[in-house]
């Protein structure tokens, strides 16, 4: 479905990504994982069209999206529920969720299904987006990113500043996605819970992938040696 060849990225003079690969399939679930600064954000920002890769490209669909500006990027098939959600303040929530739908991408999604899928969501849909909980809003940046019906869907820090309980009703609804089939590439700092929602994970650090394995039976001591560089 979506194909990571050789990624290079950097931020002017100070290279991040050093020759980056990963192949996601068709209804997979990823868990991008890896230390504060080992280029998981970096990585998703070249996916999306924020960050013009040095070399190396990424086919979505046998599409070369490498080149392309965000908006491409969205058209092409793959969106991003981003980190800290990033909602329209000034707007609803029914309006955020419209935003998600500008580039008009055929397919399975629209308000109702987002609404039948996350019916919490539903019955926020006339609140200003700011009047909502974190896991609430974490509801809608999910949900905005399904209306512009992605073949891949990134996700980026699901978990971030939630509480536990907002975290496992975000996880809930994330699964009912899983269960839809739809591919996902997720990155989350909760190794348990990254483990427990993918089938396989890759692990960055310094700018490269450095382990990869089936999530089921990852071997925990290797995973923080990859992690860390350490026993
Ligand atoms: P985190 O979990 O902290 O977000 P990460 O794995 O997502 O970590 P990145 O955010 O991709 O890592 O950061 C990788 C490196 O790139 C870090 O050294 C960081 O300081 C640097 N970096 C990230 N964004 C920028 C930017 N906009 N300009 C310059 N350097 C950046």
């Amino acid at each position: 479905m979506i194909s990571i060849t050789d990624l290079k990225a950097g931020y002017g003079a100070l290279p991040v990504l050093f020759g980056i690969s990963l192949d996601v399939s068709r209804g997979e679930t990823v868990a991008l994982i890896g230390a504060n600064g080992a280029g998981k954000t970096t990585t998703f920002a070249v996916l999306t069209g924020r960050l013009k890769p040095q070399s190396g490209h990424v086919t979505l669909m046998e599409n070369d999206i490498s080149a392309m500006t965000p908006m491409e990027v969205v058209g092409a098939g793959l969106a991003i529920v981003p980190e800290g959600r990033q909602l329209f303040p000034s707007l609803t929530v029914e309006e955020n969720l419209l935003v998600g739908a500008h580039c008009r991408r055929p397919g399975r999604w629209n308000l109702e299904q987002v609404y039948e899928i996350f019916p919490t969501v539903a019955e926020l849909r006339r609140r200003p987006s700011t009047a909502l909980s974190g896991g609430q809003q974490q509801l809608v940046a999910i949900g905005r990113a399904l209306m512009s019906n992605p073949d891949v869907l990134l996700c980026d820090e699901l978990s971030l500043g939630l509480s536990p309980a907002a975290v496992d009703a975000v996880y809930v609804a994330f699964e009912r996605l899983k269960a839809e089939g739809l591919t996902t590439i997720l990155v989350e700092q909760d190794i348990v819970r990254a483990l427990s929602v993918s089938s396989r994970f890759a692990c960055m650090r310094h700018g490269q992938i450095v382990l990869t394995g089936a999530s089921a039976n990852a071997d925990r001591a290797e995973i923080s040696h990859a992690y860390f560089g350490m026993h």
